[in-house]
């Protein structure tokens, strides 16, 4: 079984960062620059926030936290995004979710311009993107595209699983497949007998958020799984996935497993998308 190996493919996309911005500081003569919002003091967030903007530096991009208090109101929140969105010195905006239980998720996917999203997940860049005209895509299934062409793996014509249909993972991940010209079947909770679907599929993108969901007997010989799912409660307290990755070994085409799979990529496809709008905007 081939293994989709994520940090591999990351450190390539990082490499290959560096020409660009190189290039984009001898024309403006700055770095591209991440703006991260984070409201309030969740510790899981505040690493989160931290490793990007340290991604951000060894790249040689640059990047300010911006740590506003827990108590902070939404018209505060919003002048502040507002106040990025203007700066012409930034050139992504990323607000740290989950917000604080009184701030409102859906005012900033609408207050964030779409020329500075480097999520890709604002309603209006969603309105691109599902249009067929991204300014950037959404990280996650962006990341799962670039594993795949990493290993030459051509989706046309085959036939295609992606079990969850969030916002941020499922719904995007069917289009980008949809774009590459796989046939794809999106699955989710209320889907009646989900093997009947994913033991067809010769590609099973799998983000249900469920650990350890799938398995060897779900998926047909020599298919290609992609386990987007991340959970600490696997043996012994171990990161695992939505898929039993060791099942896998002598059954599956290629695989990615958890860790090392799909996660490093998203951090990477958020400095190549802030670093995509900062040469879009020059
Ligand atoms: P989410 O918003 O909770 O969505 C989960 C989706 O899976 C929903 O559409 C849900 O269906 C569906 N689902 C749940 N149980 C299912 C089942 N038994 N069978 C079929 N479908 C089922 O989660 P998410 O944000 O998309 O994230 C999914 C997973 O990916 C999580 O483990 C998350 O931690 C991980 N993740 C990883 C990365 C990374 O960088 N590696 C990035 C983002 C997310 P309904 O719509 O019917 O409820």
């Amino acid at each position: 079984m081939l293994i989709l190996d994520g940090k591999e493919v990351s450190n390539h996309v990082r490499t290959s960062l560096i020409p660009r911005i190189a290039a984009f500081k001898n024309k403006t003569g700055r770095a591209p620059h991440l703006a991260v919002v984070i409201c309030g003091e969740d510790p899981a967030s505040q690493v989160y926030v931290r490793n990007k903007k340290a991604a951000c530096e060894k790249v040689g991009m640059t990047s300010t936290i911006h740590a506003l208090r827990e108590d902070i109101t939404q018209p505060e929140l919003t002048e502040m995004i507002e106040t990025l969105n203007a700066d012409e010195g930034v050139d992504g905006i990323l607000v740290q979710f989950p917000l604080p239980k009184h701030l409102s998720t859906h005012e900033v996917l609408q207050t964030v311009s779409p020329l500075k999203d480097a999520d890709g997940l604002t309603y209006k860049s969603l309105g691109y993107f599902f249009a067929g005209q991204p300014l950037v895509s959404p990280c996650t299934p962006k990341g799962v595209m670039t594993i795949l062409k990493h290993y030459n793996i051509n989706v046309e014509g085959m036939n295609a699983v992606v079990v969850g249909r969030s916002n941020i993972v499922g719904k995007p991940m069917a289009m980008l497949l949809t774009e590459a010209n796989a046939t794809v079947t999106l699955c989710h909770s209320k889907t009646k007998n989900l093997a009947q679907f994913t033991k067809n599929a010769d590609l099973v993108v799998v983000a249900a958020g469920k650990a350890q969901l799938l398995g060897k007997d779900d998926f047909k010989k020599d298919a290609i799984v992609v386990d987007v799912g991340m959970h600490g409660s696997g043996q012994g307290g171990k990161l695992c996935g939505d898929v039993r990755f060791s099942e896998l070994e002598g059954w599956a085409k290629a695989a990615t497993p958890v860790p090392g799979g799909v996660g490093p990529m998203t951090i990477t496809t958020l400095l190549e998308n802030t670093c995509l709008l900062a040469e879009k905007r020059v």
